[in-house]
Parts: C-alpha cells; structure tokens; sequence
C-alpha cells in the first residue's frame, strides 16, 4: 500500500505503547505458516488449552493506572485551556498585521500543576491499583468468568480464560492471533451487492486443511450478520453448526462435538448479510458526479491490513494463503472487476448476472483481496503475456494513457529484473473516486487515488513524476509482498521498505528524465529526522494489536526500509550483487511467507566476497534509530566514533546502541566520480583510518546513501565551508544537501550552536541546485514557522529578511513559463513558494498576474503546474479570488489541479474560511473526507489556523476516529500537523491533557508520543537558541 499522501511533506510515524505490551499481553512466537512444506505446511504444535490468556481486568487494571496521572484539576485545566483557546478566536490583536488578525492568550501554566491532594490522591490510587493488578494476575485467571475454575494443571500454572461470545457462551479462544491448528486450502465467495440499498449478502466456502488435532475453528469477520453456517467434516454429512462470535478481537469460532484429526480435511459454508462500510476499508460504497450532473454510485474494497474480515469471514493473517474463486452479481449497467479474469457471467433473474472471476493461480494472502462494482472504462494494451488496463469513470478516460503507457514499460522493467514473470494473465490499474490511501497494490487489481493515477496529456513532469513513483512501488508490491509475504505485520517494512526501494531505483532506470533522485534524497532525509526521536521503532518490531498494526505503515517501515536497502546496495561489491541477493530471494521463497532473517539470508547466500550481510544488517533492522559518526584527525590519524543519533528532550537515555556502518568517504584529492569514494567499515564504538595530512577536508557518507549523520568537529566543519566558499562544485548536489541536512539536525540534537548552522549556509549565496536548496529552505521555513507561532515578531521579520537576503537573487531568476526539467521545475517551485509565502513583493504580483490570466482566459490558458501550488495560494489571500478559486475547484475534473487549488483554498488567513473549510472536510460533500489530512496540514501551516484546527480536531476526535483507524497513517498525519508547531510549555500542557483524556481512543498511539516529544524538542529548542537568533539573524 502507499498510504502516504504525495502532497502532504512531512511525514509522520511513532512510538510503542508500553502498557499494551505488559507481561500481560501474550503471544505465541510468529509461526510461518508456508515455509515448512508447501503444499501442507505444519505448525508447532499448539493446544489452545496451554496458552495462558491474560485475565481482561488485569489488563484494564494496568492501563488505568498508566492514564491516573490525569486527575480531576488537570482535567479542569484541560478545559480552561481550550476555553482560553477558543476565546482568542474572538479577540482581535495590536500585536499581529491586518492579514492575520487572531492572536491567542496564554494560559495559566500553574493550572495544571497537581495539588498536594491531588499528589496523595495519586500516590494511593497508584498503590492500590497496582497491588490489586498483582493480586489478580496471580489469582486463577477464570476468576473472570462465569464457568468457574477449572482445576490446575500443573504444567500450566495460568489457566486459559476464555471471553463471552455474543450469545453468553464461552468463546473457545482467547488470543489475538489465530490458532494454527486449521488452516485454509481455498475459498469459494459470492457477493450480491444492493447499491441501492447500500447492503450485501454473501456465502464464503472455505476448504481447509487440519494440522493438529483440534474441535475449533476460529477465524475472522467483523460486522457480519451471519445467517446460516454448515460444516462437512471429509466424507462425513453436511450439518448445521453453531457460530460463536468474539467481537472485540472480530473473530468467529465453531465449536464441534467430535475432534478433527491432523491430515482430514473439511468445508464451512457461511451465509451472511453486512451493510457496505461506511469509511474507505472493507467493502465499501463510492459515489462520484458524472458530466451530465448525475449522481453514479459504486462499490469498492480496501483489505489492507485488517479489513478482509469486514466483507467475508477469513482467516485474515498475511501468513494463511490460499486460493479464491470469486463471484459477484450485479445489475446489467454495472461491470465488476476482480483479481483475476472474468470466466463467464451468467443472466439471474430481475435484470441481474452473475460474474464469476477465474479461481486465482496463486495462494495468497486475504488483504490482497479486491473487487469493484461500478460503471468504469477500460484503456488496455498487451504487455509481454499480460493485458494491462486502466480503468476510471468515464469522463476521465481521457487522462488514463500516461498511466497505461508507464505501468506497461515497468511491467517490463519488473520481468527482466527479477527475471520472474509477473503470474497473471491481467493487470487492472484502477482510480477509485473515494480512496483513502495513495494506492493499493492487490494481487491483478491495484486500486488508486484519482490524484496518482490520472494525469492529462499536457501535465508537468512533476505531475507525472507522482503517478509514475506510485505506479512504480505498487508494480514492485506484485513481487515483494504479493509473490513473497511477510509472516506477520511486525516485518511489514519487507513489503513497503522494498517496494519504496524498487520505486525509486526502477524510475532512475526507466524514466532518467523524472529526474527521481532528487526526491528520493529528500525522503531519506526526513526518515533520518523521524528515526531520531526516542519514540521511533526497529524496522522489524513487535505488533500486538489491531492499532500498532495500522501504526507500522509509517516511515520507518517505508522509508527507513527504503534507505537501508540503498546503503546495502551502495555497500555490496559488484553491480549485480544486490539484485542477484534478491532474486534468490524471490525464487527461494515463492508463494511463500518471510521474516527479516530470511531476506539477509539470502542476500548472503549470493555474496562473493564473503560479505555477511545478516551481520551488518540485522543492526540496522533490529534496534531502532541510527548512529551519528563524529570525525577528529590527529595528524595522519582519522577517528570515527559513533553513538546513537537520539533527540531527547532530557539529554539523559543515550543508548549503548552499536552499528555495523559502511562507512563511505571522499576527500579534496577526489570527491566526484563514484570511483573516488573509499570505505570503512565502523562496526565497534571507534576506528581509525590513515589519510595523508595533506587532505584538507573529507567529507563522510558519500551521496548521503548511508543512513546516519557526520559530526566533523569544528575544524572538520570550517575545511569545508572554506571549500565551498571558493567552489560549490567540490562536491556533488546530494553532498552539499546532505551537509545542510547532518549541520542541522546537530543543531537540533545539541551538538553544534545555531552560528555554525548560520556558517554553514553562508556559501549557499553561489548555490544553484535544487537539493541543497530546497533542503535549506525547508529547515529555514520549519524554524520561520516555529518563531511565527511563537509570536516573535522581531525574529520573524528578520528570519524573513534572511532568507529573502539569502536566496534574493535566485528567487529572481527563475521564470514563470513552462519548464522542461523536473529538477528545475522542483529548484523553482520551493524558491517561489517560499518568497511569496514570504510576502514578497515581485512573487505576489507575478502570481496574481497569473491567476488573473488564468481566471480570465476561461480555461485556454495554463499555469504551469509546477507553479499552480503557489498561484492558488497567492489568489486565496484575496476575498474575490478565493471565492474564484472554490468555484473553479468545484467545477474542475482535472485531480491534480484540483489538489492544488484545494491546499490554496486551504491557506487562507481567514478566520471564518478557516473553519468553514475545515468543517466541509469532515462533512464531505464539496470536500471529499479522504482530503481531511491535507487540509489540516494546510491550514497548520498558516499562523492564524493552526490554533483553529487544534480546537477542531479536539472538538471532532470522535468523528474523525470513525473516519481514519486509529493509527493509520491518516490520523499520524493529523496529529504531526496539528502539533508540531509547538514550542511552549501551554501548548504542550494542552496536548497532553487532550491526549490523556483519549484513553483508549488513542492516547497510547506513536504518534501521540512523538507529538508530546517533538513539542519538548521544539521547546528546547527555542530555549537554547532564541539568544543566537537575536544576535545571529
Ligand atoms: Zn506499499
């Protein structure tokens, strides 16, 4: 899946929730379901009846104690805060210019401070909870039941404690994960969706295998109303059968009278009835206006991660393969899509047919999944021996070839590199009108965003460079994720770390001329800023919960994944070395499920040179963070050390983490050609290498593809200022961006003073290319904005003239006409975005110039679409051009450009436009509710509607939480938007008295936590640095 939205910059991820994963909380090891044998894999043996089940209270216990330290007086505050929040809106200000007119009061900061009772009160109920929490771990767990004790077995000191299904019964298991003792070879599903009605029913044959002898099946299905169940037990009669259902963990189970022995088979047959979901997973209904005005209604689905079980009863976990035959009815103006090819369709009666789809030639897994009913067009062409075809509603046929022509030439790309077909015999590439996610990469039918799929013919390369990087990463999702599997959701990176990998590096291939790189830098970037808090993860880490699985689709999965594969490849000697690891890999490991051990395994197996990869790679995948690498040279003598690269905001939990580093270097004697670069490899806590003492400067981490940052020391740091000084061209675009990006983040971890960043950047005044700028501006336009929500206007003004100063003359020079290259395309977009946000003059004027033409051409002319972000934020300053703008956005077809116009909508500085914009959002009927996150960030970004959309998401967490899973990338997004921008200890009080009060609505998500601990950072930051400003700037 691609659940990052392309638009939206920063991206967000988070920390683990102690509590959940207290002693409490037990799970039998991962099983691989596949590898053991392929056609009838076994497990370890597992009884049910030896697992020890946590008792609930216990558990309920241990997390009202982790959330007591919100007591009644800071509850109180809590509200007074927001009061004192919500007042402000209606308090016009002196301090603030007449564009932004709202200013905020301070609230007490004594308010939350616990009382003495307060403290007492704590302690007590702290004493009291945790003797009771002891006292019922160790009491019998079937305490909290109703059946009574059952005797004890000595081997297992905690009795099992089994939930109440819904009707009263026992429920015969107590786990999150499902027990291996059936496992399914097939399922035989068929769908009947009403779209008038906005309901389905269905029947689910399943055909399983018995592993171990057992008298239970438990799977999955969330929301479904069955209506009727039979079993058939091998030869044996057809019989009805009881369905036990467990909500809370959305399982089923049957129970039966006589055990089934390892080796038998048997069918369960369901029939149920299920509204189609009302948010953007399971089988859910779309609607969209076609040319005419009419209203056309669809259906679509979304299974990843956990959502197959809200269409049909499975046993939905990544490592239960199997194969699916699937049929669906509909009305005759309807086409369905599927998986796989339609076989035949046959006439039901009242005007319906049947579509039955070709049982699938691959196992695989049920988030995979996927089918559609609506009314769409096809755009197909042959490709090797597979027909690809882009599907969109039919007003928008018209911008499907760019998609078509691109998946075709990657399709190609893909079968010659990992020299393994793609197995279909069709690839569907679909734009679904409501779509949460960026894309989704389901076995022969991957689903899309309208915006990543369709582009019109005249579009800008940046628009197409967007498609293609999606296209690109779910084509590679047909063979990492969908051939090859990961076991559980803890190594989803195996999936998306690969996949964001093979986008990059296959677009670097196939399209040189999108000119990827430059991204693909800034990514890992922003993955090095995210993994240095205290609240990231490994790359494979533990998942428990339905939450901290939609948490792993974060950017540690994705693009710390990604980042690490680069520097392997980077490292392994040879061309091919890597891409030879990983076609072993592929083919070793077909049809099957992995871990992370398996693919470093591979990877090993390959290597000529004695390379242990597992060695080097399990430190990058296993602990989380990286490591920062500080140079000092004594003579001929140069000293790495490294320690891990960790922004605390109490300067106290460093770690003793170590790395295995391939470390690259260049030096003055040669520093540009790829055969310049040497390595080093830094697996201890320090090394030395020699170097003539005639070196001047060495610069580390060559191209910036390994994942950690250089401190040079002073000394290191002035030789190559003094060098680019005199000639930016010592090193390449990716070596000066990553020095900016590495000077930075020191400041922010403490270890340089902001003059040195200030040093650093002195030479950009002869910078011309686009990484090393847009890297400077984005860290100079976050600090701009931390100082404007801060309301230190003496420094926004001269942050504001600094970098007005800074890049005045490049900001001059650019033009506003079309423009061929994507990187100056990119190089122009962030200089001007940044000069008119900046108010100035000759940008404001140049845009409204534009938009004028625009508007008055009556859709003959163009803005160039690198340029159109910046335009429509430049017109919706204004009373009449915004009204323009909502009207052109409303009336638009064209997806790309109505994102554009959406985030200039967005940006307004009016209160009132503000909210209403916000409120349409969650509504969603001129705002499309999947657009939400890119409208909070939008308007966060702008000082007076980051306090507006605090308020809302507070106010609204509930409907929002209806809309976005808990976790998902969606709600990571809104929370990193809403409260990034803090830097004060109200506002950090303000979060965590709403983040408390959530509890189980989410107060224990990563991304919670690294809210709060980026608000420290923020403030620590400013703390420090507010002196150097003033005298600096
Ligand atoms: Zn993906």
């Amino acid at each position: 899946m691609d659940p990052f939205d392309s638009n939206v910059a920063d991206r967000a991820n988070l920390p683990r929730n102690m509590i959940e994963n207290s002693m409490f909380e037990e799970e039998p090891d991962v099983v691989d379901l596949a590898k053991d044998s392929a056609a009838f894999p076994t497990f370890p043996a597992l009884d049910p009846d030896e697992v020890v089940y946590e008792p609930r209270s216990s558990r309920l216990l241990v997390r009202g104690l982790g959330e007591n330290d919100m007591d009644e007086e800071d509850e109180d505050c809590e509200s007074s805060a927001r009061l004192l929040g919500m007042s402000f809106m209606n308090r016009s200000s002196a301090h603030r210019s007449s564009s932004s007119p709202y200013t905020r009061q301070a609230a007490p900061r004594s308010c939350s401070r616990p009382s003495a009772r307060t403290t007492v009160v704590c302690v007590l109920f702290l004493v009291i909870g945790a003797s009771m929490t002891m006292l019922l771990y160790f009491l019998p767990g079937c305490t909290f039941t109703k059946a009574g004790c059952k005797k004890t077995n000595k081997t297992t000191p905690f009795e099992p404690v089994y939930p109440l299904s819904t009707n009263g019964k026992l429920f015969p298991w107590a786990q999150y994960r499902l027990p291996r003792s059936v496992r399914p070879l097939s399922y035989d599903l068929t769908f009947n969706p009403d779209l008038d009605h906005m309901t389905f029913t269905g029947r689910t044959v399943i055909t399983m295998s018995v592993l171990h002898n057992t008298k239970i099946i438990v799977l999955h299905s969330a929301n479904l109303n069955i209506t009727k169940a039979t079993f058939k037990l091998g030869d044996k009669e057809t019989r009805d059968v009881t369905v036990l259902e467990y909500q809370p963990k959305q399982q089923i189970a049957v129970q039966l009278s006589e055990e089934m022995l390892a080796g038998q088979y048997c069918v369960l047959t369901l029939d149920y009835s299920a509204s189609f979901s009302h948010t953007y997973d399971g089988f859910y209904n779309s609607s969209y206006i076609d040319k005419d005005g009419n209203k056309r209604v669809l259906a679509a689905t979304q299974f990843e991660p956990l959502s197959a079980r809200k269409a049909f009863p499975c046993f939905d976990e990544p490592a239960f393969k199997a194969t699916f035959l699937i049929k669906i009815s509909r009305k005759q103006n309807y086409m369905t899509l599927s998986n796989m090819p339609q076989a035949k369709s046959t006439p039901l009666s009242e005007g319906l047919v049947l579509d039955e789809f070709e049982k699938t030639s691959v196992n695989m897994s049920t988030y995979l999944v996927a089918f559609i009913v609506a009314d769409f067009n096809p755009n197909s062409k042959n490709v090797s021996k597979t027909l690809v075809s882009v599907y969109s509603v039919p007003d928008k046929k018209a911008h499907t070839d760019y998609a078509l022509d691109t998946a075709s030439k990657l399709l190609e790309f893909y079968n010659d590199y990992f020299e393994i077909n793609y197995p279909l015999k069709k690839l569907d590439l679909v734009a679904i009108p409501d779509f949460l996610a960026g894309a989704m990469e389901n076995w022969g039918l991957i689903t899309f965003r309208e915006t990543t799929l369709l582009v019109g013919n005249q579009s800008s390369p940046l628009e197409k460079q967007v498609v293609a990087s999606v296209i690109a990463h779910e084509l590679a999702h047909q063979w990492f994720g969908n051939l090859v599997t990961m076991s559980w959701w803890n190594d989803l990176w195996l999936n998306e770390g690969f996949a964001t990998y093979m986008q990059y590096m296959s677009l670097q291939h196939v399209f040189p001329k999108l000119d990827i790189g430059n991204l693909f830098l800034a990514v890992r970037f922003r993955a090095l800023d995210k993994d240095a808090l205290n609240s990231s993860h490994a790359v494979s880490t533990e998942v428990n919960n339905p939450e901290q699985v939609e948490e792993m689709f974060d950017s540690v999965s994705y693009e710390k994944g990604a980042s690490i594969l680069m520097m392997l490849e980077a490292w392994l000697p040879g061309e091919q070395q890597f891409r030879k690891g990983i076609i072993q890999y592929l083919k070793q490991f077909s049809g099957l499920n992995t871990d992370t051990d398996d693919l470093w395994n591979s990877l090993t197996q390959v290597s000529v040179s004695h390379h242990n990869v597992s060695e080097m790679m399990r430190s990058w995948t296993s602990q989380k963070g990286f490591p920062l690498v500080t140079v000092s040279r004594k003579g001929d003598q140069v000293t790495l050390t490294q320690e891990h690269f960790l922004l605390t905001s109490d300067n106290a939990t460093y770690t003793s983490s170590l790395w295995n580093i391939p470390v690259t270097y260049v030096t003055d004697n040669c520093s540009l050609a790829s055969e310049c670069r040497q390595m080093f490899n830094l697996k201890t806590k320090s090394g030395t290498l020699k170097l003539p003492e005639s070196v001047k400067w060495l610069k580390l981490n060559c191209n910036n593809t390994g994942f950690y940052i250089v401190h040079y020391g002073k000394e290191g740091w002035a030789a190559l200022q003094d060098a680019l000084s005199s000639n930016v061209h010592v090193l390449t675009q990716e070596d000066r961006a990553s020095l900016i990006h590495n000077i930075f983040a020191l400041s922010r971890l403490g270890h340089v003073s902001f003059y040195d960043v200030l040093n650093m950047l002195k030479y950009m005044s002869n910078e011309t290319e686009s990484s090393p700028v847009t890297e400077a501006l984005s860290q100079l336009n976050a600090i701009y904005r931390l100082l404007d929500k801060r309301q230190e206007d003496s420094l926004v003004a001269r942050m504001k003239h600094y970098i007005l100063d800074l890049f005045g003359s490049l900001m001059d020079n650019q033009t506003w006409v079309e423009e061929e290259s994507v990187s100056k395309q990119e190089l122009r977009s962030a200089l001007l975005g940044s000069a008119c946000s900046l108010n100035q003059e000759s940008c404001i004027q140049k845009a409204k110039a534009l938009f004028k033409h625009y508007d008055e051409s009556n859709g003959t002319s163009r803005i160039p679409g690198d340029l159109q972000q910046v335009v429509f934020s430049v017109a919706a300053q204004s009373n009449d051009d915004w009204e323009t703008l909502l009207h052109m956005y409303q009336i638009n077809t064209y997806d790309a450009e109505k994102r554009k116009m959406l985030r200039g909508l967005a940006s307004t500085q009016d209160a009132r436009r503000i909210v209403w914009i916000l409120k349409a959002g969650l509504r969603g009927d001129i705002i499309q509710t999947q657009e939400l996150p890119l409208v909070i960030s939008t308007v966060c970004n702008g000082f007076t509607g980051y306090l507006f959309a605090w308020n809302f998401i507070q106010e609204n967490w509930d409907r929002l939480i209806e809309k976005f899973p808990l976790g998902s990338y969606a709600i990571q997004t809104i929370i990193n938007a809403a409260t990034s921008q803090f830097s004060t200890q109200v506002h950090l009080e303000q979060a965590q008295g709403f983040f408390s009060s959530l509890k189980e609505r989410g107060s224990q998500m990563r991304s919670v936590q690294e809210a709060l601990e980026t608000i420290r950072l923020n403030q620590r930051w400013m703390e420090k640095n507010l002196p150097a400003l003033h005298r600096g700037l």
